[in-house]
């Protein structure tokens, strides 16, 4: 190979003859279950703004009004002086509602993962991973430089098999509901063994938070399990509470040994203190409009129900995560891109996101849906369906 130029091309074009090019797209509004994008209106299939929150109104003034007070930037990192009231109130609601003593704000849910395992881990300790865990928690467990084993999705004993014969520390890490298939990791079993072996359990609850659980409080909550059995809980704002950014929350001394350890949160800029003041407005809301939840609730049994009738190949979730499982990375692009014609926007999410093999239509429900947009979804899911062997296979 001669040059990058001529290594990227060849990279891209087998990209592209693989299916697998990815394309970005520019929206012209709000997030919502309607969307422009190039001038059309599109109904949005996609999104993780799970509770319908990315625009509510009150979250809009909670950013307006803190922005008029803190301004937009924060202007260093949390270290430095970036470390504002706007943050602190939000740590100390969110340790609240997860019912841990303490709660530190990270950027993203990608530098709270990674952050937190290479904080945690050092070389010689063991980190156990679900298999389809989140690229963050994988990237963090490689970089960590602690021995790091994957065990197939959910299986549980297989875990146990893994963890058996190792001494040391021990760190097992799950998705609490997994980003590209929507299931639910086997809480209960998993913190069960963790007890057993000594092992910590961390849970990246980007996709429970405020969606799981009688109150919101995520998959932790749901499960029935108190914080001892999880000690590391993550979770990402950017989702069901509709900002950006990210929180850890567990013990005093798991969240004090961050701060002084994790590179992730010491040498980055703090998130605009205008967005934590928005978190905590989005995460009021979660607590007084507990009927977001129901509504989404109805919503995902219905869409099950209408796509277990037309025999599209639902997979098993019972979060507002609904995959359609197609298999073909060019099959999965050519239905979405068929839906686009119609008017939906629904991601095709393919490899590497995805093992080879299982490419899929990944659509996300949200409490902002209308019972009757669900059923558009369905009638144009069953149009498409129709012919998209023959037209594109
Ligand atoms: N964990 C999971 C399970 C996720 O799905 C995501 C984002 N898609 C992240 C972590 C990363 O969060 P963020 O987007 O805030 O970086």
């Amino acid at each position: 190979m001669d040059s990058f130029e001529q290594r990227l091309g060849e990279e891209l074009t087998q990209r592209r003859e693989q299916g697998l090019y990815r394309r970005r797209l520019t929206l012209d509004s709000a997030q919502g279950p309607l969307v422009i994008l190039g001038g059309r209106q599109y109904l949005n299939f996609c999104s993780n703004d799970y509770l319908g929150l990315a625009a509510h109104p009150r979250v809009i003034e909670g950013f307006r009004a803190a922005a008029a007070r803190y301004g937009v930037g924060s202007g260093a990192s949390h270290l430095v002086c970036g470390h504002s009231s706007p943050h602190h109130a939000l740590e100390e609601a969110l340790a609240d509602f997860t019912g841990r003593p303490r709660a530190l704000l990270f950027s993203s849910g990608y530098m709270a993962n990674t952050g937190v395992l290479t904080s945690l881990l050092h070389k010689g300790d063991h980190v156990f991973q679900d298999r389809l865990n989140h690229a963050s928690l994988l990237d963090g467990g490689l970089y960590s430089g602690a021995r790091f084993r994957r065990f197939p999705h959910s299986d549980v004993a297989a875990l146990e098999r893994k963890m058996e014969p190792v001494d040391g520390l021990k760190l097992v890490v799950v998705d609490g509901v997994f980003s590209m298939d929507g299931d639910t990791a086997p809480l209960p079993e998993l913190a069960g063994v963790c007890r057993a072996r000594d092992a910590w359990l961390m849970v990246d609850d980007a996709h429970g938070f405020g969606v799981m659980g009688p109150t919101g409080a995520g998959s932790v909550e749901a499960a029935g399990l108190g914080p001892d059995s999880v000690p590391v809980l993550m979770a990402t704002l950017g989702k069901a509470l509709g900002t950006a950014g990210a929180f850890v929350a567990g013990s005093e001394l798991l969240i004090e040994g961050l701060i002084q350890q994790a590179r992730n949160y010491i040498y980055t800029t703090a998130l605009p203190p205008a967005v934590a003041a928005a978190s905590l407005v989005a995460l009021q809301l979660l607590h007084e409009e507990s009927w977001r939840r129901q509504h989404l609730a109805e919503l995902i049994d219905r869409f099950r129900r209408g796509a277990a009738q037309l025999d599209l190949p639902v997979m098993a979730s019972v979060s507002a995560i609904q995959p359609l499982l197609i298999g073909s990375a060019t099959q999965a692009t050519a239905i979405s891109d068929r839906l686009r014609q119609r008017g939906l926007l629904i991601g095709a999410i393919r490899p590497p996101t995805v093992p080879a093999g299982t490419s899929r239509l990944r659509v996300t429900l949200s409490a902002a849906h209308s019972e009757e947009q669900v059923d558009t979804l369905l009638e144009q899911l069953a149009l498409c369906w129709q012919e998209p062997k023959g037209l594109h296979g």
